[in-house]
């Protein structure tokens, strides 16, 4: 297999990474984040330690708030008001989901959107429906549209199918993607004929989290296929798309891992920084 097809993400978020590292060393900056995980999930507590080994890389500050399971979601919520005030703080995410005892809509309305560096907040969503400058865009959308500006530049004009529509990948890509002047179509679990709709995409983007569930019938020839999906099968990752089944379909695609799990955390970084510029009155 020729690798030439495959979008590096690693690659890319290096480079996202350096970029930011340069500028905050030029400027003499120490941008501030905090990361809060209620609870003891394995693979969270690994995320949150990445980001947090991420951000200080790059120069930045990075709080990791690690609370109990049980917490309130007064207690919390209290965290997140001391944060929203703390000037040294720039961007604040609470990692999702959080305990039963926890209503996630309230936590996330109550981070200031200033600070939202995830963009899951109310207003941010909003904003970036209405296509707003001033919205924070959750990192793991812009980092597909990063991948795919990468190798297809301008986007204006592709058929664009996003297969899920959570809150947090589906939705706000679909937003961004309509943004940027693609016709976007959503299909979920409860679409009927999945296949022919995915089988017209230019750009085919798989965030439902169901193992290798697409195939090389679900996709168009010469299309753009990015799979967002982590799935644990066998204690091995995958992705949402068939790699090697999907290859000589592709025009270019992304791996899992190292595609767009990576560049997620560069652009939460890059939200942390836009952030902290937007807080200072700084230009970028
Ligand atoms: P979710 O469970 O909230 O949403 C899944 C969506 O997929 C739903 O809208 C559902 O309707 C749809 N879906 C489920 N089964 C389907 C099927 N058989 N056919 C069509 N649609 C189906 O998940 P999420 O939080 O959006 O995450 C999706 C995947 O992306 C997961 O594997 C998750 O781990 C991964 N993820 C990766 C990153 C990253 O940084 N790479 C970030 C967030 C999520």
């Amino acid at each position: 297999m020729n690798r030439e097809k495959i979008i590096d993400g690693k690659f890319l978020a290096q480079k996202v990474r350096q970029k930011l590292a340069e500028e905050i060393k030029a400027r003499g900056v120490c941008p501030g984040l905090a990361v809060i995980l209620v609870g003891d999930d394995e693979a969270s507590l690994i995320y949150d330690r990445n980001k947090k080994k991420a951000a200080e890389a790059v120069g930045m500050k990075c709080d990791f708030y690690h609370l109990p399971e049980t917490t309130p979601e007064t207690e919390l919520l209290a965290l997140i008001d001391s944060l929203n005030r703390a000037e040294d703080v720039h961007g604040i995410l609470v990692q999702l989901p959080l305990p039963p005892q926890i209503n996630p809509q309230n936590v996330l309305s109550a981070i200031s959107p200033l600070k939202d560096v995830d963009g899951f907040s109310p207003c941010n969503a909003g904003l970036l429906m209405a296509n707003s400058a001033d919205a924070v865009v959750a990192a793991t959308p812009k980092g597909v549209l990063y991948m795919l500006q990468s190798v297809l530049g301008n986007l204006s004009g592709k058929h664009a199918v996003i297969i899920g529509r959570s809150n947090i990948v589906g939705k706000p890509l679909a937003a961004l993607l309509l943004n940027h002047n693609c016709t976007v179509t959503v299909v979920h679990s409860k679409t009927e004929n999945i296949k022919e709709i995915t089988g017209r995409a230019d750009i085919l983007v798989a965030a439902c989290g169901c193992p290798r569930m697409v195939k090389k019938d679900w996709v168009k020839k010469g299309a753009v296929v990015i799979d967002v999906g982590i799935n644990r099968t066998e204690g091995k990752l995958c992705g949402d798309v068939d790699f090697e089944d999907v290859y000589a379909q592709a025009s270019y695609l992304s791996p899992v891992p190292g595609g767009v799990g990576p560049l997620t955390v560069a652009m939460l970084l890059t939200n942390t920084f836009e952030a902290f510029l937007k807080q200072n009155r700084l230009k970028n």
